[in-house]
């Protein structure tokens, strides 16, 4: 990681396999997480490879179908903006196994994260319907794959199908509540657990372990100077819960993260993990 000691190793002991005992009560969500957190890094591989691929922004099967062929493949580079504040939004992007982050700039320069997006949901419906400009500036934190499809395009496609109308407002809906959530992630917990929740998200939407991410960016996502992020990161590596190298971050022990991390977590569970 940009700044911070080097030498580090890379990725430690995952925890162990042991699965829950069934709890039919329990939310789904939890018993995908619960068992996510079970399962161990080094078999996360292989149960991605067994399980079927699911996302595009929670599209039912019926509605994907439908509107597969107006989606564009893309390959999102990190660091990429795929809009600034204020500026105009021709395309909706449905991340597969890229991670975008919106972020609002402060009046002295500095940013901070408002909303986190995978392959549950898409980046720039706000802007569907609208003639407003992009409220945040949306930038890759984790490349990968993605589809995108034009906005006049869905827009067309949306004044003639309830369902993906019905799609939509969820996804506005869920949008808003992450936003909320944020908002009291931001002014009421921990910048330790807030690192915490965050590098959990990321994991859940991309799939990965491993993070090109500089100190300086994970400032700006938690609205921080950058040592607070090197005290942080130097504390969770003491834990084993993650390591570090020169512009990589490790997360080495997901269930520690878990331990650590704020409540905004069970909050915002991912609609879909793999
Ligand atoms: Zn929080």
């Amino acid at each position: 990681m940009e700044g911070y000691e080097t030498g580090a190793g890379t990725a430690r002991q995952a925890v162990k396999m042991d699965m829950p005992a069934d709890q039919p009560q329990t939310p789904i969500d939890e018993v995908i997480r619960t068992a996510y957190d079970n399962i161990g890094l080094e078999r996360l591989e292989t149960v991605r490879a067994l399980v079927p691929r699911v996302g595009m922004g929670g599209l039912s099967p019926v509605l994907l179908n439908k509107i597969r062929p107006l989606f564009k493949h893309t390959h999102l580079v990190k660091d990429e903006y795929l809009f600034q504040q204020d500026d105009e939004v021709d395309f909706v992007y449905f991340p597969e196994n890229s991670v975008i982050s919106e972020f609002q700039m402060l009046a002295d320069g500095r940013t901070i994260e408002v909303a986190v997006t995978g392959n549950e949901s898409a980046v720039g419906i706000s802007a569907v319907w609208s003639t407003s400009s992009a409220v945040n500036c949306a930038q890759v934190c984790v490349g990968g794959d993605a589809y995108r499809i034009e906005k006049d395009v869905l827009e067309r496609e949306l004044t003639y199908s309830r369902p993906l109308q019905r799609w939509l407002h969820d996804q506005i809906n869920a949008y808003i509540k992450q936003i909320s959530q944020k908002v009291i992630c931001n002014t009421h917990h921990a910048v330790e657990e807030r690192f915490c929740t965050w590098l959990l998200m990321l994991q859940d939407r991309s799939r990965k372990n491993k993070f090109n991410l500089t100190q300086e960016y994970i400032a700006g996502v938690l609205g921080v100077y950058r040592p607070s992020v090197t005290c942080m990161a130097k504390s969770l590596r003491e834990k084993n819960a993650i390591d570090y190298v020169r512009g990589q971050i490790f997360i080495t022990d997901r269930s520690k993260l878990r331990k650590m991390c704020c409540s905004c977590y069970s909050e915002l569970p991912p609609r879909r993990v793999f």
